[in-house]
């Protein structure tokens, strides 16, 4: 923490991309990407050929394991309440199926493009081989603003969207999950669109469900409350006392509420919350409920008491733990070395920009990498699939048993990594993930 920061120069910069090592002539030749211009598949592919040089994977391998699988782009027609058809873009990328079929959450939100689609499903693959569950990477979304659309039509987008990649799901092949702007409703119809098509129910088609129709108890809270145990993990190593830390959380929904509500019970005092709308300060510290019923009755946390601040300022708060828990891309080398904050800890998947990792690692900061620190979701979802598969329903403790395990044990493994290649949490997580889903590939080899 007293090693001061390198300076950063804030005119773009041109980050190098990953060069290959020897010719692929079916490949295109990357071209340098200006910092400011990262998108976030750049960037996980950035990460990646960290991951595996500290591996010394070769460029065939190199190529297999940083290409995704399958792409699908579909138009997603919608009648909508006035009669009139809008039509969006959906998408549906599996990245890997190298260690089973592939896992990833569904986005309903205006920035949805292709290559977040694209970057989302690569984490995936190396987020299930990070805690060892036996699937691959897949993420999905379409592109629009879910807060435009009433109740009916969202229904018939979801419904139509699921017809449409349906070609690629399936509980043995491809399931998908809730994410941003997407809850347990919308994965009730998927799972009722899937299995309208069939002619019979095939619950374990998507995980996120309700409780009513094949979910898992503990599945709402997971990616929190494993969220939760990787900073206790993070917390003990820096000898840093919960009950008398400090927390700032942005972004208030199935992540970030419930990490707020985990970390408030714990003691810590969080001073911060944001949503899409803004954020909300207290340095004396929020009460709870009262920022949970104005999130309910008023439609943002920011209608709570407090100093209300900006979705910028939350990240720089005087705070012990900083969680993201919105978008990617939030914190890069403009902000980084102003973040004051002893542990990041990644609820939101990618938001951290490689520029701002380095920052971060030279200052000392503890980043908890969304591929371990929002794995608690991921987990549930494979203990939701388990049980409907077996049709047998766990009670809630025995899947908090079997999370927190999970995450603990993953956790000791990342750090292990990261001290035995002397590098930060972020590499040794993707060093352990990579390297376990290149074995898998190894050991199958290539077909033909
Ligand atoms: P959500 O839709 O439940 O909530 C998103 C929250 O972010 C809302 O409070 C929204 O107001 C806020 N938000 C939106 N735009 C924002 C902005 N520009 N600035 C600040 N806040 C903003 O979504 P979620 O499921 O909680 O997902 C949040 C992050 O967690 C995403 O990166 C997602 O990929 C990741 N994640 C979610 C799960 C899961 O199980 N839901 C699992 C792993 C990772």
């Amino acid at each position: 923490m007293s090693s001061k920061p390198k300076p950063v120069s804030s005119a773009a910069r041109v980050i190098p991309v990953p060069k290959p090592l020897a010719p692929d002539r079916a490949a295109p030749k990357p071209k340098p990407v200006a910092a400011e211009n990262l998108n976030p598949y750049d960037f996980a592919l950035l990460q990646f050929e960290r991951a595996a040089d500290h591996l010394g994977l070769d460029a065939g391998v190199r190529r297999v394991l940083s290409t995704p699988k399958r792409q699908l782009i579909a138009s997603v027609p919608v009648k909508m309440d006035d009669g009139s058809i809008s039509v969006f873009n959906g998408y549906r990328v599996q990245h890997s199926i190298a260690r089973g079929p592939s896992k990833g959450g569904i986005r309903y939100h205006p920035g949805v493009t292709l290559d977040e689609v694209k970057a989302l499903a690569m984490w995936m693959t190396w987020k299930c081989a990070v805690v060892n569950i036996p699937f691959g990477g897949a993420k999905g979304g379409i592109t629009v603003d879910p807060k435009k659309l009433s109740l009916g039509e969202n229904e018939r987008m979801t419904r139509r969207y699921t017809s449409e990649i349906s070609i690629l799901l399936g509980h043995d092949r491809d399931i998908p999950a809730p994410d941003v702007y997407t809850n347990s409703q919308t994965m009730a119809w998927m799972m009722d669109t899937f299995s309208m098509t069939k002619g019979y129910s095939t619950l374990g088609v998507v995980t996120g469900k309700p409780l009513a129709v094949g979910g898992s108890a503990g599945r709402n809270e997971a990616t929190a409350e494993g969220c939760f145990v990787a900073i206790e993990e993070a917390a003990k190593r820096l000898s840093l006392p919960l009950n008398n830390a400090t927390a700032a959380v942005q972004g208030f929904g199935n992540a970030g509420a419930a990490v707020a509500r985990f970390l408030d019970e714990a003691g810590v005092r969080v001073v911060a919350v944001s949503d899409s709308k803004g954020a909300v300060y207290d340095k004396r510290g929020l009460p709870m409920d009262a920022v949970f019923a104005a999130k309910e009755k008023k439609g943002s946390v920011t209608a709570a008491r407090g100093e209300k601040i900006t979705n910028e300022e939350i990240l720089e708060l005087p705070v012990d733990i900083l969680v993201p828990a919105a978008l990617e891309g939030v914190i890069t080398r403009r902000n980084a070395a102003r973040i004051k904050a002893q542990i990041v800890a990644e609820a939101a998947n990618g938001p951290t920009t490689p520029d701002a990792d380095d920052i971060l690692r030279s200052k000392g900061t503890v980043v908890i990498p969304d591929i371990l620190a929002n794995a608690g979701g991921v987990t549930v979802s494979y203990f939701e699939w388990v049980q409907d598969l077996y049709s047998f329903f766990w009670e809630p403790d025995v899947v908090r048993t079997h999370l927190e395990r999970t995450i603990r044990q993953a956790y000791d493994e990342v750090d292990g990594m990261a001290r035995r290649f002397n590098t930060d949490l972020r590499t040794g997580a993707l060093i352990l993930g990579v390297g376990r889903v290149e074995e898998a590939t190894r050991i199958r080899g290539l077909f033909p």
